[in-house]
Parts: structure tokens; C-alpha cells; sequence
């Protein structure tokens, strides 16, 4: 069914993933109540607008901290995953779980590396008709230079394979409550968010942002989480790599065939070449370059496999 947008003021819901967010979330959410009562006073939000902390199975005393935060003002509401179900997960239980309470849903990450003063100019933005706003990010001055450069390199990539991936967003971003529900139909397992908004289309509208150093705690995305996320996009979104697989093989295939030849001709004009180097040499491309392409291609029917499984991708085990 076709839904309309929203007019303000919006019934706000801002979603917030914490895992192992024990030291940020009081603040954090302190914040953002903060800034839900300047946009009441803009007639961007309504009252009823509220914040929701969906504990992505953290071992540290997050979920104490939420339930604390839920009793003292009524305006916070609590998930409780059942486990760590990853951050993608984290966000769709908030996103769906709140839809139909909601005009806007806002996500955010608990650390506040993202800049909350923009959620004003989304706001703006869905007042003005737009359905998604990807909040960009402008310089990545806090990250480490491996971290730059990788992502440098990552956009890089994606825009070669996949152009719709917006640079520099992440998973701040809102949408209204119909577009949620479009997200919904995503029945996927692989679920790569910031690949699939673009997809489901609508107008839109980027803000953009400096990215804050973290308020307090540890970044739960090392170097090597962030490198199986891209991987992770681009086997979600591209059968890119299989294509390439096919076109090396070709190239090889060419190659082998132009020096089979010259091999043939010296067999056959009397003068074999002494060759166990050369042997070696092609036995150990052609089956490295084999086993790279069943690795690939193993790759994808991994994913096929956690596909047609239709697991749940999140398990609540407690609201509040
Ligand atoms: N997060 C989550 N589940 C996880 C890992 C992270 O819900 O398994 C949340 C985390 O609490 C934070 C957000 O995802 O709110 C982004 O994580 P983080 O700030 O550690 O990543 P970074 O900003 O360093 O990329
Ligand atoms: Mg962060």
C-alpha cells in the first residue's frame, strides 16, 4: 500500500544500538532528549516523541542503565536482544519494533560520534517532503589514517561496482514510518543497510557533519570488523567479483593458449624446451588462481545458504 509523508510536527523516535555502552548511554541519551525538547519548541517534533536503546546483548551493565533511564523519564523506551545479534540487527529490531509508533525513525549510534544538532535539518528535510536523509559524514579527521585510507579505498571500490552507495554515510540516517515498512519487505539475512536505503528509492536528501570523537568507552569496530564489513558489502550488493573471476579465467585461458602453442610448435619442430620451471610456474598460477575463484564463488553460496536458512534476525527478550 502507498504511504504518504508525514507532516510535522513528527512523532519522532530516535534509535539507538548499544552494545557494551554502559559508560556512554546515560549521556548519550540525556542529549538527545535535549535536543527532542528544542525541536518541540520548533514545532518539528510532537510531545510524544521518544528515544528507543536496544541492547544489543552486552555483557556490561547497559541494560540496567536503560531500564534505569526508561523508569526516570517515559520518554525512553528499551529492547533487550537476546544476544548480540550485530549492529544492522540492533537497528532493524528498533526500526521495526517502533514503526507503527512513529512518523520519523532516526538512528544514531550510542557513542554520539555523529552529530546530533543535524537531526534538526533531517527534520527539515522530511517537512519538505523528502522520505530518507543520509547524514554524511564530512572529514574523518578522529579515525585513524589506516581507517581513512580503508575507507578511502572501500568507497573507491563500491563506486566502481555499485554506484548508489552514498560516501561517507553510515548508519545515521532517518526515514518515515512508510519507508520502514518498505524495508521490511527486505526479507534478507545479509543485511547491508546503508546499500539497501538507496535501493528502495524515494526522494531524499544528505545533511553533512564533522564525526566527533567517541564521548567515552571503545570503538566495538577494530580494523578487522571493519574489513569483514566491506566484504561483507560487497558480496550483499555486487556479483561483481564473479564476473571478474570469469574474465581473469579468460585472460588466463588466452594466455595458456598462446603459450601452449609456442610449446606445441617446439615439440613438434624437433627442439623440445627443457622445462620443469615452466611447468612448475603454470601449475602453481592456474591452481592458485582456482582455489581464489572456488573461494569466491564459495563465498556467495555461503551467503545463499544463511539466506534460504530465513533464521530471525533478532530475538527480544525483554522491553521496557
Ligand atoms: N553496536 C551494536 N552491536 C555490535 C557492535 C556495535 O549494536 O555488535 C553498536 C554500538 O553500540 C554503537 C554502534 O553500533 O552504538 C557503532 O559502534 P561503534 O561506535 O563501536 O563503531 P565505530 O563508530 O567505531 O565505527
Ligand atoms: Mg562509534
Amino acid at each position: 500500500m502507498p504511504s504518504a509523508p508525514p507532516r510535522p510536527p513528527f512523532k519522532v523516535c530516535i534509535v539507538v544500538p548499544c552494545y557494551n555502552e554502559q559508560g556512554v548511554i546515560s549521556h548519550t541519551v540525556r542529549t538527545l532528549l535535549d535536543q527532542l525538547t528544542k525541536l518541540e519548541a520548533e514545532s518539528l517534533a510532537s510531545a510524544s516523541s521518544f528515544i528507543c536503546c536496544v541492547d544489543d546483548g552486552s555483557r556490561d551493565g547497559t541494560w540496567t542503565e536503560i531500564e534505569q533511564l526508561a523508569g526516570a523519564t517515559g520518554r525512553v523506551k528499551g529492547i533487550k536482544l537476546s544476544a548480540n545479534f550485530g549492529h544492522p540487527n540492533a537497528l532493524v529490531a528498533g526500526l521495526f519494533s517502533n514503526r507503527s509508533q512513529a512518523d520519523i525513525l532516526i538512528t544514531i549510534d550510542a557513542d554520539l560520534q555523529d552529530d546530533e544538532n543535524v537531526i534538526r535539518a533531517m527534520l527539515e528535510h522530511h517537512r519538505d517532503g523528502k522520505r530518507v536523509v543520509y547524514g554524511v559524514r564530512l572529514e574523518r579527521q578522529v579515525d585513524s589514517l589506516l581507517k581513512r585510507t580503508l575507507a578511502a579505498l572501500y568507497y573507491r571500490m563500491m563506486k566502481v561496482m555499485n554506484d548508489r552507495t552514498i560516501r561517507g554515510h553510515a548508519d545515521y540516517r532517518s526515514a518515515d514510518a512508510g519507508v520502514i515498512a518498505d524495508l521490511e519487505r527486505f526479507g534478507e539475512a545479509n543485511l547491508y543497510l546503508r546499500g539497501i536505503f538507496p535501493l528502495i528509492g524515494y526522494p531524499s536528501a544528505e545533511v553533512h557533519f564533522a564525526r566527533k570523537e567517541r564521548h567515552a568507552g571503545v570503538s566495538k569496530y577494530p580494523i578487522s570488523k571493519l574489513l569483514s564489513l566491506a566484504w561483507q558489502g560487497i558480496t550483499s550488493f555486487t556479483t561483481t567479483p564473479l564476473r571478474m573471476v570469469f574474465y581473469i579465467g579468460l585472460a588466463m585461458f588466452l594466455l595458456a593458449a598462446g603459450y601452449g602453442s609456442w610449446v606445441l610448435y617446439a615439440a613438434l619442430s624437433g627442439s623440445p624446451i627443457e622445462g620443469w620451471a615452466s611447468v612448475t610456474l603454470l601449475l602453481i598460477t592456474f591452481s592458485s588462481f582456482n582455489l581464489i575463484s572456488l573461494g569466491i564463488i564459495g563465498e556467495y553460496v555461503g551467503k545463499i545458504y544463511k539466506e534460504v536458512k530465513q533464521r530471525p534476525r533478532y530475538i527480544i527478550e525483554a522491553t521496557v
